[in-house]
């Protein structure tokens, strides 16, 4: 997943390996004529391809990391190459193969489901997705399984594994059950996302999805849109009925690393959405009776998110809140000015910020603060949940007044 890298390295400490692999990018980054970029794109991809097959997961992150901060183009190079020969391994017998995953987004008083999903299920699903979201000639392979995020496989060879194993099924038309036991648990969110995870195969240059598909001679047969709209109407009563006591928002499948990226975009502003829902009900108050406080949240000198403190009018404890993170291209490449000055201005993000204030005001929050201090990336020590601004400044847990009508999410 292209994200922020941890480390800068320099050249002199890279591997063999790693070094070749980011001349490569380099290269193809450089390159000036369509021809010379076909070629080195040809070399990158032969290149990666048995690395993610082997255990060459070092060689791939310091790769990454050394170009993030070295040559960003050459690192977009790369990164793209890497989520694209891990989602399409080779095993499809003339057919080409990609790792889905199926974003729905959630929100829930109770735990949101994740884990194992029955076979009737799975197979009402899949028919749901192939016949309104898939390419006609596209086969798809779901598991028997809901995923976390933080069940979704954590680095570039687990994920070409899988890939490889679903890509093996989807080929060969066999169904795939993955044993949710070695997966690791999951924190509850108020709000969160779930993921079904597949691979489709399907010959060479056809439709992968129903959007690419054209009636003859004529325009594109249905817009994305219109398929979504499809999905979430034809697959919401299985759906529904897996993750009992949600409101959920099926998103549309993509490559898994898309998907992903989509998925997590787009869990911020229903986060901001749930939150405002959940308040109302849980607290029984009008959202104008709701204040927002908006910190902009800095380690090692870069904003690393924004953080939504949630009071009540005139109050001071904070009764909720939401992390609004800032995903791939959002990140600045330059550390952040304000925090290399030590002085108090405005954030500099000010179309994030003020995409956060106006979807606040949308539902309902008319009061909101966006506060000019940066804060420091502070959890609680006790249950590592993240702590939020109030209007004064200050961070806090967030905790629900005792006489509210639901039980607080945290329980210390
Ligand atoms: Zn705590």
């Amino acid at each position: 997943m292209r994200r922020k890298p941890l480390n800068t390295l320099s050249r002199s400490k890279l591997s063999r390996y790693a070094r070749s692999l980011a001349n490569l990018a380099i290269l193809l980054a450089d390159s000036g004529s369509r021809l010379e970029r076909r070629f080195w794109k040809k070399r990158l991809f032969a290149t990666l391809a048995p690395m993610l097959e082997g255990r060459s997961e070092t060689t791939l992150t310091q790769t990454l990391e050394y170009l993030y901060t070295h040559h960003y183009q050459a690192y977009d190079e790369l990164a793209f190459a890497v989520e694209n020969s891990v989602e399409s391994p080779p095993v499809g017998n003339g057919e080409d193969i990609l790792l889905l995953a199926v974003p729905i987004m959630a929100w829930s008083t109770y735990d949101i489901p994740c884990g194992k999903i029955d076979d009737a299920d799975v197979q009402a699903l899949t028919d749901d997705l192939q016949k309104n979201v898939l390419g006609e000639h596209a086969h798809l392979v779901l598991t028997n399984m809901l995923f976390s995020p933080d069940q979704l496989p954590e680095t570039y060879t687990a994920a070409a594994e899988l890939a490889r194993q679903l890509g093996n099924a989807a080929a060969n038309r066999l169904a795939v059950s993955i044993d949710s036991d070695t997966l690791p648990a999951t924190q509850n969110f108020l709000s969160d996302v779930r993921y079904l995870i597949g691979a489709i195969a399907v010959p060479q240059d056809l439709p992968a999805f129903k959007w690419q598909e054209e009636t003859p001679g004529g325009p594109l047969a249905l817009s994305k849109e219109e398929v979504l709209e499809k999905w979430r109407l034809m697959g919401n009563a299985t759906l529904q009925k897996i993750m009992a006591g949600c409101s959920i928002q099926p998103m549309l499948p993509n490559g898994l690393y898309s998907a992903c990226r989509e998925a997590e975009k787009e869990a911020r502003v229903y986060s901001v959405r749930a939150s405002a829902a959940f308040l109302e009900t849980a607290l029984q108050v009008a959202p104008d009776q709701i204040q927002a406080s908006v910190g902009a949240f800095i380690d090692r000198g870069e904003i690393e998110e924004y953080r939504i403190g949630f009071t009540l009018k005139g109050q001071s404890e904070v009764v909720h809140g939401v992390v609004w993170p800032l995903i791939g291209e959002e990140y600045g490449n330059e550390p952040d000015p304000i925090y290399e000055r030590d002085i108090v201005s405005e954030p500099d993000h000010p179309v994030i910020r003020s995409s956060i204030e106006t979807l606040l005001k949308e539902v309902g929050i008319k009061q909101v603060k966006v506060l000019e201090e940066r804060f420091p990336l502070e959890y609680c020590e006790d249950c590592g949940t993240p702590l939020y601004p109030n209007p004064e400044g200050e961070l806090h847990h967030a905790e629900l007044p005792e006489d509210s009508e639901l039980p607080s999410m945290h329980l210390h």
